[in-house]
């Protein structure tokens, strides 16, 4: 953002006014007549209008920004009123896991329930989802313990039937930047959960959210779940810093997901906490009736009492209609 000043004022004294509050500035050399800053980088959010109230401040100059659509997400409240609780097995493995893993989560408190009947697994030998046949099976467990479901489309020729049976269409980390398949989820006109990728920066993944509202979808709620770091105790490194800046600079509808951030359920709490700290709206959590056996990611499955312990402990209930 650029500011020009009035002739009349004095520099310094409206770069303290912006100094207190949070915004660094750079003084704009060269520049013929009336004095101009520009805001530095990194600085706290402000909007254009609060600026043009500053005394000495004469015109706010907004550089236009490459996701508009996502921008104007801003203040939305993408649950009514959060926090919010997603969870439920990594994957839907049969009928009687994902009946039984639903009833767990309505008794926990979730609004929704998760469960992959698509699975993208690194590896092509691992277990990769019941398909079709899981997303009838997803659908009645909702529907008979009152949860909404969110639930992933890996590719464009699914997209029309998990829009059949998902609240709530989740983009895949793997699949954040498949352009293709965020245009067909945005034309179903549902709301995306929209995971960031592995190695994406926060301006691609915003980006990725500007793909899904161009194309028609009615929200993007964005998902932390961890980006690739560089030491293998953790199985990802959870960015809050991201979730901050979207919710605090952006103001934008954001959820954390621990579990693939963390990659093990003895750490899943603690970084529940901070992900509500830091500004989440709610939090995308695994669980599984008997994590032993899952056929993915059973060692960052909470069984169902550690999951009722969490959500009760966060006060993460569910009382909201759907977004
Ligand atoms: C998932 O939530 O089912 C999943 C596969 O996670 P991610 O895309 O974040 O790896
Ligand atoms: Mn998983």
């Amino acid at each position: 953002m650029l500011i020009a000043l009035k002739r009349d004022a004095n520099p310094e004294t409206v770069e303290a006014t912006l100094r207190g509050r949070g915004l660094w500035t750079r003084r704009l050399e060269g520049s013929a007549g009336a004095p101009a800053l520009s805001i530095e980088q990194g600085s706290a959010g402000i909007s254009a209008t609060d600026l043009a109230g500053i005394e000495g401040v004469a015109e706010v100059f907004t550089a236009p920004s490459a996701h508009p659509r996502v921008d104007a997400q801003a203040g939305s409240r993408p649950f009514d009123a959060g926090p919010v609780l997603l969870a439920g097995p990594c994957a839907v493995e049969d009928e009687a896991q994902i009946h039984q893993a639903a009833r767990c989560a309505a008794r926990a408190g979730a609004r929704y329930l998760r469960g992959g009947a698509f699975k993208p697994r690194s590896s092509p030998y691992a277990f990769s989802g019941r398909g079709e046949l899981a997303l009838s099976w997803l659908a009645d467990a909702a529907r008979e313990n009152n949860l909404l479901v969110v639930t992933e489309a890996m590719s464009e020729a699914q997209v029309e039937r998990v829009a059949k049976v998902a609240d709530l269409l989740q983009v895949g980390s793997r699949n954040m930047a498949n352009f293709a398949l965020l245009h067909a989820m945005g034309r179903t006109k549902k709301p995306v959960l929209l995971k960031r990728g592995m190695s994406a920066t926060i301006e691609e993944w915003l980006l990725a959210g500007e793909h899904l509202m161009n194309a028609g979808a009615k929200s993007v709620i964005f998902c932390e779940r961890g980006v690739t770091g560089f030491d293998a105790h953790t199985r990802n490194l959870l960015d809050l810093g991201a979730v901050a800046l979207l919710k605090h600079h952006y103001h934008l509808p954001v959820i954390v997901d621990p579990s693939h951030a963390v990659g093990r359920r003895d750490l899943i709490p603690p970084l529940a906490h901070a992900a509500m700290a830091a500004g989440a709206d709610g939090l995308l959590v695994e669980m599984h009736p008997k994590p032993a056996r899952a056929l993915s990611d059973g060692p960052q499955a909470l069984t169902p009492e550690q999951l009722t312990h969490l959500a009760q402990e966060m006060g993460l209930l569910a009382t909201e209609a759907a977004p």
